[in-house]
């Protein structure tokens, strides 16, 4: 979906036109006109910034701005022209020290100034210096630096101008020079444009529109980072990267953790040295949870919490390389002002990382917590019969003996029922298998209701039910056995167009031993509950037969 941003911002259309001209001018003029430009973009950014007390016409006439300035540089074919770019990929990762991965990268890049003048290495760790001031917010330093580099660095060394010329943009944003700010950065862009390509200057005007306090987490920064993003997400450059990393660092209301999710795997098919550690690590903190959250993927949430946790690192790594670089380059004055800055990100940085690993940990409690779930389940499970959900034989092996020895040392009686459905076999004949799986269930259906939670019901066999009362006379459990037969007899089951009708017969053995628990002897229980119920069959079927012991015959 595209965003309307003239729409959105209602601002009047003659003040629309007048943005936009502007814009367009300033990447399709040259020298003087070129200049006036600037001048005029200058003279209407502080008109509007008079209006400062409507934060919001001023965030809607930037915004514009914006619009038309990416609409003149992405219409443009993609540039391969930029020697700049490998070169802003670098400024993701600076200090480049000795042991950092994209040392030689850097060197290779920077080769091209060496060979020609040796003296060059000088200048760019003195530009990394200045750089590395901006960065920490030590911008006495990085003053000061910038005016002794004024004259050493020149427009023909486009890398180091415009590395210089960013960290200046960086001073002026810092002490809220509006005017200077703008000037350079627009200067620089032209430049740029002119002589680098769209994609360069695309890249800097998207760190600038980065750089806006006013536009930050507005529904228009994610419009205009949003349109933009479609237009150069197929590149799998250095700005698409940038643009889908904004995109996904925009707060959770203006974007949902789906469209994050999916700007994540977009970021991942990009040249992994494009991001840095701190993005990366932000963006697989981000994956762990959400595969682990939503899509309850438990091995890919563990990787990208690997992932996190190896970026993380790498941010301290980065940071340590930074305070090294600092002592190493800085006089001793400097570097002490330094010191309090570093401190800050040093906090700024644990934090995280206790914050980020308490999380972590959350997460693997929650993951541990659910596999715990499932053992149980599974263990359920195998204890209960698929068709039925009753309780299966394998339970009966398992817990039965132990309920009822408990049951007989309390020295309370307990009662075996075993319940067979009479001429099963026909049923399935008459009406189908699935019409005798649904007697099934609803006849187990009817035993879990008719009985007590703590009485156990077993599927013995195919269409025979074990029940086991406890606590209980044999009058009670006849007459209850009795009711159970007459209602299973007078009901109805209804089977798609079938209407079906089934008997049950029942034996019945009651037992009590009056505290011998030892003496429990539960297949000889089930036997005679076996013995009444063949009693109960030969004597015509739908019948109940409580177990007598034979008469002895002496
Ligand atoms: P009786 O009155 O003597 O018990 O006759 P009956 O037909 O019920 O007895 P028999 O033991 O000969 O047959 C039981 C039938 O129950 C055989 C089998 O097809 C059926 N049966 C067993 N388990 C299932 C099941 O899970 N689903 C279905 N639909 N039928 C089953
Ligand atoms: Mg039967
Ligand atoms: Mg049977």
């Amino acid at each position: 979906m595209r965003y309307d941003i003239i729409q959105m911002s209602e601002v009047s259309p003659r003040a629309v036109k007048e943005i936009r001209r502007l814009a367009c001018a300033l990447f399709s003029g040259k020298g003087e006109s070129r200049e006036k430009t600037i001048q005029d973009v200058v003279a209407l950014v502080s008109q509007h910034i008079n209006m400062i007390s409507d934060p919001r016409r001023l965030a809607a006439a930037i915004a514009v701005f914006f619009d038309a300035a990416f609409a003149c540089l992405k219409s443009a074919e993609e540039d391969k022209r930029c020697e700049l770019h490998d070169f802003f990929i670098i400024l993701n990762h600076l200090p480049v020290l000795e042991n950092s991965p994209f040392y030689a990268q850097t060197l290779e890049i920077l080769s091209r100034y060496f060979r020609k003048a040796p003296s060059l290495i000088k200048l760019f760790d003195r530009l990394q210096l200045l750089f590395l001031y901006a960065e920490i917010g030590n911008i006495t330093a990085a003053q000061k630096l910038a005016d002794q580099l004024e004259t050493e660095v020149n427009e023909n060394q486009i890398s180091f101008y415009t590395l210089y010329q960013i960290c200046r943009f960086r001073v002026f944003n810092a002490i809220q020079d509006v005017h200077t700010k703008i000037e350079i950065l627009l200067r620089l862009t032209t430049k740029i444009h002119d002589t680098q390509g769209g994609d360069c200057a695309l890249f800097l005007m998207g760190r600038w529109l980065g750089a806006m306090d006013v536009l930050k987490q507005s529904p228009f920064y994610k419009a205009l980072l949003s349109n933009l993003y479609q237009d150069i997400k197929p590149r799998q450059n250095l700005n698409s990267a940038i643009v889908g990393y904004e995109l996904f660092s925009l707060d959770d209301k203006l974007m949902s953790p789906d469209d994050k999710m999916s700007l994540y795997d977009d970021l991942m098919e990009h040249k992994e040295s494009i991001l840095n550690s701190q993005q990366l690590h932000s963006l697989h903190f981000f994956a762990g949870n959400y595969i682990s959250g939503r899509n309850e993927n438990f091995r890919d949430s563990i990787q990208s919490f690997k992932s996190s946790n190896y970026f993380l690192h790498k941010c301290w790594e980065r940071l340590i390389g930074i305070s090294k670089y600092l002592r190493m380059h800085s006089n001793p004055a400097d570097y002490k002002v330094s010191v309090g800055y570093l401190d800050k990100l040093y906090l700024e940085l644990s934090h995280q990382t206790s914050m980020r690993n308490n999380s972590y940990v959350e997460n693997l409690q929650a993951n541990f917590d659910k596999i715990e779930d499932l053992y149980r389940e599974v263990g359920e499970l195998s204890l209960r019969d698929a068709l039925t959900g009753l309780r299966n034989r394998r339970y009966m092996e398992n817990n039965l003996n132990q309920i009822v020895a408990l049951a007989f040392r309390q020295k309370a009686p307990v009662s075996f029922s075993m319940i067979d459905i009479d001429f099963f076999k026909r049923v399935n004949d008459d009406y189908g298998h699935a019409a005798g799986d649904y007697i099934l269930q609803e006849l187990s259906k009817k035993l879990s209701t008719t009985f007590r939670k703590s009485d156990i019901i077993i599927r013995y066999g195919g269409e025979e039910f074990l029940v086991v009362l406890f606590d209980i006379n044999p009058k009670t459990c006849l007459k209850m056995m009795e009711d159970l037969r007459q209602e299973v007899q007078d009901h109805v089951y209804q089977y798609q167009r079938f209407k079906i009708k089934i008997t049950i017969s029942i034996g019945l053995s009651c037992e009590s031993l009056d505290g011998k628990a030892d003496c429990c002897n539960l297949d000889g229980f089930i036997q005679k509950a076996d013995t009444a119920l063949y009693l109960a069959k030969d004597s015509g079927r739908n019948k109940v037969v409580l177990y007598q012991k034979p008469e002895n015959p002496a």
